[in-house]
């Protein structure tokens, strides 16, 4: 399988329309009254809320995620609004703005590439004492050495890099570009709503420094979008974890609950068991089990017939037909049912497996991979009068015993005689 498998629209979905809500509402000189407060107060409350939200579930890279911004915030905000009311800049702006421009791309970075360690208290310690470690030294050398320290920041490096449009300090740039490439990095290796947020997010910062002075609102609107991807990842994460299977990435028992109270008057539900499966895990151990799930998941995800599959538990599935009635869903099964009898799984000897993937390459070549097979049994049952969706499973499983029963690697519909669907039973 490519490694680029897990990308998903979806990932990004949320936080595009948030940047793009953002970058259109923070280049209005005039927001209404409404949105002006709302933004103004959006960021603390962002920080209240989702901060309590993941310190109370260990999402301790987002809590400091979402601290760090709201620090910038913070502490621009404070140059912002004497820069209105006083219409000219505090004399300390100038290095305020720099060192925001340096410290929050890095500290953004650090934190959100900073995997969560198994024991949270330690890794929110850890956390937190590199975050006042690094704010300390710099509230110190910032009162101490004011004026070095401006000329360091905003010393030109690199002179024939440098262009009239950057109005950064010159090392926010390879810096924003360097945490850049991580986060994709960290993106790709490990696709998921909260990475494709922290991307986006950095993109959202980007653009939000320069204008800070130049835009009444930017401050406000971007920080407020960029906190609000973070929380919205953490929702859509937990919001997985809850409805989908990890392991098969089909959808689990709880969506399957949620799709059953909706559906209409004809349905068709079949559940399917892979077959001695207890013994294939036996034999081959159980990351081989997981690998078979896996490719069950995927031949079931294939149904046709307007079919939905979801993991019931174990290695147990469920098939939703909506609106289909038992004839139209049958030929859809048994085409499954066939294509996983007919799929052969390639299993290498555990034991000879080189201790390195250099060694493996040439060995693999010439290896000759073990092939087994899979099979799985199917009951199916139709809506009928009076029926509720648990009774329709209920009568699915009786079914399925019966193709258990029936040899196994078959298809049973309940209320069917011994045999009586050649087609229900092709595999029996
Ligand atoms: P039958 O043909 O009658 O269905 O026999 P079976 O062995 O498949 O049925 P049984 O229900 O006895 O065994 C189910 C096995 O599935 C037991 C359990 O170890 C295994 N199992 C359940 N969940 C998982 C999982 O997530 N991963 C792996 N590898 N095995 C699992
Ligand atoms: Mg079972
Ligand atoms: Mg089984």
């Amino acid at each position: 399988m490519s490694r680029y498998a897990g990308v998903r629209l979806n990932h990004f979905l949320p936080s595009l329309l948030l940047l793009g809500g953002g970058l259109l509402a923070a280049r209005l000189l005039h927001l209404s009254e409404f949105f002006g407060s709302l933004f103004n107060v959006l960021p603390t409350l962002l920080l209240l809320l989702g901060g309590t939200f993941c310190l109370v579930y260990g999402r301790q890279r987002e809590l400091f995620l979402l601290l760090v911004l709201y620090l910038a915030y913070f502490v621009l905000d404070i140059q912002t609004d004497y820069f209105r009311s006083a219409g000219r800049v505090r004399s300390d702006a100038s290095l305020v703005f720099h060192l925001c421009s340096l410290l929050l791309p890095l500290l953004y970075g650090l934190y959100g590439l900073w995997r969560e360690r198994t024991h949270l208290g330690q890794d929110l310690l850890a956390r937190a004492a590199v975050l006042l470690a690094l704010g300390g030294v710099t509230l110190a050398l910032a009162r101490r050495y004011p004026e070095a320290l401006l000329q360091w920041l905003a010393l030109i490096r690199w002179p024939a890099l440098h262009g009239d449009w950057m109005s950064l300090v010159q090392l926010a740039y390879p810096l924003f570009a360097l945490v850049f490439i991580l986060l994709l990095a960290q993106y790709l290796r490990s696709p998921r709503p909260l990475h494709a947020a922290q991307l986006l997010g950095l993109l959202g910062l980007l653009w939000m420094l320069p204008k800070v002075f130049i835009l009444p609102h930017a401050l406000q609107v971007m920080s407020s979008q960029v906190m609000l991807m973070l929380v919205a990842a953490v929702a859509h994460e937990a919001y997985q974890m809850a409805f989908h299977d990890e392991l098969t990435g089909l959808p689990g028992r709880r969506a399957l609950n949620e799709r059953l109270q909706r559906l209409g008057r004809s349905y068709v539900i079949a559940m399917a068991d892979v077959d001695h499966f207890k013994r294939f895990n036996d034999t081959h151990g159980h990351d081989v089990g997981d690998q078979v799930l896996r490719l069950v998941a995927s031949q079931l995800r294939q149904v046709g017939g307007g079919g939905k599959a979801y993991r019931y538990g174990g290695e147990e599935f469920v098939l939703v037909f909506p609106g289909k009635c038992l004839e139209e869903c049958l030929p859809h099964l048994e085409q499954v049912r066939q294509a996983l009898e007919n799929y052969r799984v390639q299993l290498r000897d555990r034991q000879s497996r080189p201790p390195s993937d250099r060694q493996g390459k040439p060995r693999r070549a010439g290896a000759r991979a073990q092939e087994v097979g899979v099979t799985m049994s199917m009951g199916v049952a139709e809506h009928g009068v009076q029926q509720d969706p648990e009774a329709v499973i209920k009568a699915a499983d009786q079914a399925l015993y019966a193709a258990k029963a029936a040899g196994r690697n078959c298809i049973r519909s309940h209320g069917q005689r011994r045999g009586a669907i050649r087609l229900a039973s092709a595999g029996g």
